[in-house]
C-alpha cells in the first residue's frame, strides 16, 4: 500500500499590486528539507491514525511552517494529489490550497527544513525541481487567476 501523506499549498497576496496585475502579486511557500537531497516542498506529512486526510494537512503546516489553522484561508475548490516513489516505496501525497491571511506571517520552521522561500510563480517552478510539482504549482495560479 502507498505511503499517504497530505499538505497545503500556502501562497500570500503581496499589498497592492497594480489591479492589472493581482495574479503577479501572489507568492508560493517552498520549504527545503534538511533531509535528503533538501528539495524544496510545500509543507505536508504523514496521516496519523484517527487523523482525517485535511486535518493531517493543516497539523503538518502548523508544525512545519508555524502557520496555525486560524492564519490561513482554506480555498474552496481545489485538490490535488501527486504518486512518486519514496524511498522505494509507492507515496499518494493530497494537496489543498490555502491563503495566508496576513502576507507579513512568520513563518516557523521545524528540525525538518532548513530554509523557506516565498516565490513568485516562475521562481516556484525553478525551485520545485519535480516535474508534477511545477505542473501542479502552474495549475493553482491558473486556477487563481480564473478566480480573479
Ligand atoms: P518527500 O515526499 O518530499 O518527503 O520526499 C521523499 C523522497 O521523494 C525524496 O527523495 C524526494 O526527493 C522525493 N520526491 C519528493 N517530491 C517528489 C515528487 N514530486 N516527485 C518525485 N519524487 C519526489
Amino acid at each position: 500500500m502507498a505511503v499517504r501523506a497530505c499538505g497545503l499549498i500556502i501562497y500570500r497576496r503581496l499589498q497592492s499590486p497594480p489591479p492589472s496585475k493581482v495574479a503577479d502579486g501572489i507568492e508560493y511557500l517552498l520549504l527545503q528539507t534538511s533531509y535528503g537531497t533538501h528539495h524544496w516542498t510545500p509543507p505536508k506529512g504523514h496521516v496519523d491514525p484517527g487523523e482525517d486526510d485535511l486535518q493531517t494537512a493543516f497539523r503538518e503546516t502548523q508544525e512545519e511552517a508555524g502557520l496555525q489553522a486560524s492564519q490561513l484561508t482554506l480555498i474552496e475548490g481545489y485538490k490535488r494529489e501527486l504518486h512518486y516513489p519514496a524511498h522505494g516505496k509507492p507515496k499518494t501525497v493530497i494537496y489543498w490550497l490555502a491563503e495566508v491571511k496576513d502576507c507579513n506571517t512568520e513563518i516557523k520552521l521545524s528540525e525538518e527544513h532548513q530554509a523557506f522561500q516565498w516565490l513568485k510563480l516562475e521562481d516556484a517552478c525553478k525551485f520545485a525541481e519535480y516535474e508534477d510539482m511545477k505542473q501542479t504549482l502552474k495549475e493553482v495560479h491558473q486556477f487563481l487567476c480564473s478566480k480573479e
